[in-house]
């Protein structure tokens, strides 16, 4: 994992673009990956895609943030998996990316805000089935 990883940053950095991540995906390395591999995998290219799209800061206090050095927040947390799935809980709607601040991780929380909850669950729920 920790070469495909590489291959992809520096094919992120040369690019500056996230649209090439899924070529790469396609057709040269996931493919070849195990069911779990790939999962991690899809996750490493949101988080990296997640980077690239959002600035490169932190979204609630505007920090540059390192490539390797950031946290994903999940505004619905990742305890609700079992209830909504994981291609609900790792979509990127329910992502943020933020600097290493708890404040900055908590304050995108809204799994104590029911109406919150249903509203982006029905949200991404459209994504889904439109894409
Ligand atoms: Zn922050």
């Amino acid at each position: 994992m920790i070469e495909i990883d590489r291959n992809i940053l520096r094919a992120a950095r040369q690019s500056g673009k996230s649209k090439m991540f899924g070529e790469l995906i396609n057709y040269e390395i996931r493919k070849r990956l195990t069911v779990t591999e790939r999962e991690k995998f899809d996750f490493f290219i949101i988080k990296a895609e997640l980077y690239y799209e959002r600035g490169c800061c932190c979204e609630r206090c505007n920090t540059p943030l390192n490539l390797h050095g950031f946290e994903l927040a999940h505004r619905i947390g990742q305890g609700a998996i079992s209830l909504y799935g994981k291609k609900i809980i790792h979509h990127k709607l329910n992502l943020k990316i933020v600097c290493q601040s708890k404040d900055c991780n908590d304050f995108f929380n809204i799994g104590n805000k029911p109406g919150q909850v249903k509203a982006l669950v029905a949200e991404i729920k459209e994504v889904i089935e439109g894409e």
